[in-house]
């Protein structure tokens, strides 16, 4: 071969390649756009001067005094999904899941927890789920003083009041899944509403697809001034919690501590954000959750679904779990002074447009394999054949094993399994997401070594 016939094919090949990977930037989604704009923070800062004027939302305290005590926060939210509901229709079902929680180690006596929640059933696959929470329960400097003042505006009105704002804006719209807005208690006491959902759920074997939880997205006023403001902060475990000794094994040979279902989903809000809030973008954290701390994606995530925790990106430890006081000079407490509710918006905006674009697409792939029968230069992958009517297929993703994201995709039609060719499964990371007649996507599935 002659050398200008050499560079002809190479040009060729290279801009095949290029074409066939170069991820197509997304367009936004009107619909959603439209439920962005609908986002109010008025009505977010309405929620939180409504749960911080309960006094103390305290998991201890009174359950049956209308204006003081969790009891009031429980019967608000419930109240307030319910006028949600009519407002569409009766389009949600609004529950309120009671159990006993037995002694622990900040329970002293057996209490009642509540966990109070909205469902917009989904309109095709009303079986795949996706949970979004908040906590309404707050404490002061001792998490089993149910007397103290806890205004918790921050700590977590603000991302209850995400949810409720989102069960408003999200109910006027229909979603091919079915998505769970949800308030729950004890999260100061050990995570125990959300352990309980969880628990429920896997038990009545529930498809929960993903959880976010908020909690502290309030964007503490203390640091209106810092550079790294216009952000929030998206928690993923690297390696999944509930990791079987034979996976672990699996990962130490092959790799996968950056590619649990958790990091996926992580990834996949980081894109959504890139796509609807450029201006507000999000820093992907990886690790499960911040030092010292724990959340309600923790006891998901622990029973094997896929969660993460969506937090500010500068706490302000003067003004969490504190008695609200004046000492030396100095303000201490949880007081929506230090509440920035335009940063809330920003964050549910973040929130819903994740959601939606989750509930508008097929599920993810399952069973995602790839094939390690022979050593070869190939990749090739098989999974299942998703059951969405509206499928239009799957792409291929892959990046460098060390980029943080995503860098490229290939669509490979209504297929099981397809070859990349001249592609080594040592040299990149893949991974497959289904795609709908509309164009939407779901998060990848990150293959499994199968023969
Ligand atoms: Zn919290």
């Amino acid at each position: 071969m002659n050398q200008k016939f050499i560079s002809a094919l190479t040009l060729c090949f290279v801009i095949t390649l290029f074409t066939a990977s170069a991820p197509k930037k997304e367009k936004p989604d009107p619909k959603i756009t439209q439920l962005l704009k609908d986002i109010s923070s008025k009505n977010i800062e309405t929620t939180i001067l409504k749960l911080v004027s309960f006094g103390t939302r305290n998991t201890l305290s009174a359950q049956d005094n209308p204006t003081r005590g969790i009891g009031a926060a429980r019967d608000y939210l419930y109240n307030e999904f319910q006028k949600i509901s009519r407002e569409c229709g009766n389009c949600l079902q609004v529950e309120k899941q009671t159990f006993v929680q037995p002694v622990a180690s900040r329970i002293p006596q057996p209490t009642n927890l509540t966990n109070v929640y909205a469902v917009l059933k989904g309109t095709t696959n009303p079986e795949r789920v996706y949970v979004v929470s908040g906590h309404y329960d707050s404490m002061c400097t001792s998490p089993t003083d149910p007397n103290c003042d806890a205004p918790g505006a921050n700590d977590d009105a603000s991302g209850t009041a995400a949810v409720v704002e989102m069960a408003r804006v999200m109910s006027k719209q229909k979603f091919d899944a079915t998505i769970i807005f949800m308030a729950v208690p004890g999260e100061e006491q050990g995570l125990l509403g959300a352990a309980y959902f969880a628990q429920q759920g896997l038990e009545n074997k529930m498809d929960i697809e993903a959880m976010f939880t908020n909690d502290i997205i309030g964007g503490a006023t203390t640091f209106k001034n810092a550079k790294n403001r216009q952000t929030v902060r998206v928690f993923s475990e690297g390696v999944p919690s509930n990791e079987t000794e034979q996976q672990a094994n699996t990962r130490r040979g092959t790799g996968g501590e950056n590619d649990s279902p958790s990091r996926q989903l992580a990834r996949f809000i980081k894109e959504t954000a890139d796509v609807y809030s450029p201006k507000f973008p999000v820093t992907m954290i990886y690790r499960r959750d911040r030092y010292l701390r724990g959340g309600d994606h923790i006891p998901f995530v622990e029973r094997g679904f896929t969660a993460v925790r969506i937090t500010e990106t500068n706490e302000d430890y003067d003004h969490q779990h504190q008695n609200v006081r004046t000492e030396n000079g100095k303000f201490y407490g949880d007081t929506p002074e230090y509440v920035d509710y335009g940063y809330v918006a920003n964050v549910t905006r973040v929130n819903a447009a994740s959601l939606a674009r989750l509930a508008l697409a097929p599920a993810k792939p399952k069973n995602v394999g790839m094939v390690t029968a022979r050593l070869g230069n190939d990749t090739e992958l098989k999974w299942d054949a998703n059951p969405e009517a509206d499928l239009a297929g799957y792409e291929i993703v892959w990046r460098d094993t060390s980029s943080p994201v995503w860098t490229d995709a290939q669509a490979v039609g209504n297929v099981t399994n397809f070859v990349m060719p001249g592609m080594s499964k040592d040299n990149f990371f893949f991974g497959v997401r289904s795609v709908d007649k509309a164009g939407n996507k779901s998060p990848v599935s990150f293959p499994k070594p199968v023969r």
